[in-house]
């Protein structure tokens, strides 16, 4: 017998023995006990707790029969082996953000954030409604991963800095951590992107060593109080505009779960996407009211022509993804025409609404 038939009729077997023809309670299911491993340190502000939120609603929603354990980064697994260990079986779960695969998969990147890309609400409306997921499927597929989005920023903030920015020229030699495409596209506008790990971004920026940084948004940023090194708080995170969390499920472990637990994984990931938007929105909201009014962050509008060249830069280094293999291709069409029907609707619904309700 296969390992895989040989797991699936375990799982049946204990779910059948949970009730009886009488309806007598028979002897209790055998407890299913799933690892989840994260990119996250233990708990970190919005992302940490959004992947104990995702556990602990599997385990209410299936009162107890399958457990979720959630690793800290490092504590199982370094943070950037997380697929690796979910692919392979040593875990269960992963959560993360896709675009730390790229390694994997170029196309990857398209599911958590790219440059003046979707916003948090878009992302979900091309994920659930508009052919987002079967192709994040497609991605994963080769891996034995299934991927489910659990978790969205918002809009985030283009970050902290020790110096006005008021022309493109002042991009010019401007050395900022940031990651991902938005470090290519510095990198293209003349400034110099720097990759730091977390620890080392407060330092960094109080000592001068460099002159920027992006993180996440005043939530986070509050917490880390990046206030204290920087003096300037711009907005809005070109580079990330609603960057989408994920949790992805080794799929030989999925489908030996009977169907409703299957179910109540899946749909515990669409609880725990949509909580962490709100509790971002909700966070940052009082964040920033503490940002100006307690610590008195200057906070500011990156200008238009900044903004333009920016613009222009992502178009491509974005468009340059779909030349890296076929796949890519076909997600980056399919991102494209989304985006741009978004934005026809977008322009007309949710921009026109919030300039007529005004600041
Ligand atoms: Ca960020």
């Amino acid at each position: 017998m296969k390992r895989r038939d040989f797991v699936k009729q375990l799982g049946v077997g204990a779910a059948a023995a949970g009730a009886t023809l009488s309806g007598a309670p028979a002897v209790a299911a055998k407890k299913i006990r799933w690892k989840m491993v994260t990119t996250w340190p233990k708990n970190f502000p919005g992302l940490g707790t959004g992947a104990e939120f995702l556990a602990k609603r599997i385990g209410e929603l299936s009162d107890g029969r399958i457990q979720v354990k959630v690793f800290g980064a490092k504590e199982l697994v370094p943070e950037f082996e997380v697929f690796d260990a979910v692919s392979r079986g040593s875990a269960q779960m992963g959560h993360g953000a896709a675009y730390y695969w790229k390694g994997k998969s170029e196309a990857a990147q398209f599911f958590t954030a790219v440059p003046f890309g979707l916003t948090a609400q878009e992302m979900n409306a091309w994920l659930y409604h508009g052919g987002g997921m079967e192709l994040w499927q497609e991605v994963y597929a080769p891996f034995g991963l299934i991927p489910n989005a659990a978790g969205n920023t918002g809009v985030q903030m283009a970050g902290w800095f020790n110096r006005e920015i008021k022309s493109v020229a002042d991009l010019e030699g401007l050395k900022m951590r940031i990651p991902g495409l938005g470090a290519e596209v510095l990198r293209r506008a003349g400034g110099t992107p720097v990759s730091l790990p977390g620890g080392e971004i407060f330092t960094s920026l109080q000592s001068g060593a460099i002159d920027a940084t992006e993180f996440v948004g005043p939530y986070n940023d509050l917490a880390f109080g990046l206030y204290k090194a920087a003096k300037y708080y711009y907005y809005p995170g070109w580079h990330e505009p609603g960057s989408a969390m994920e949790c992805f499920v080794n799929r030989e472990a999925f489908e030996a779960l009977p169907k409703d637990l299957q179910a109540i994984v899946t749909n515990a990931t669409r609880v725990a996407n949509q909580d962490m938007l709100a509790e971002f929105t909700a966070r940052n909201n009082t964040a920033l009211h503490t940002l100006v009014n307690e610590h008195h962050v200057q906070v500011k509008r990156l200008p238009d022509d900044v903004l333009a060249k920016l613009k222009a830069l992502s178009d491509e280094v974005v468009g340059e993804i779909a030349a890296k293999d076929p796949l890519s291709k076909k997600v980056y069409d399919s991102f494209r025409s989304f985006r741009e029907q978004a934005i026809a609707w977008h322009d007309i619904s949710e921009r026109a609404y919030l300039n007529a309700r005004g600041g």
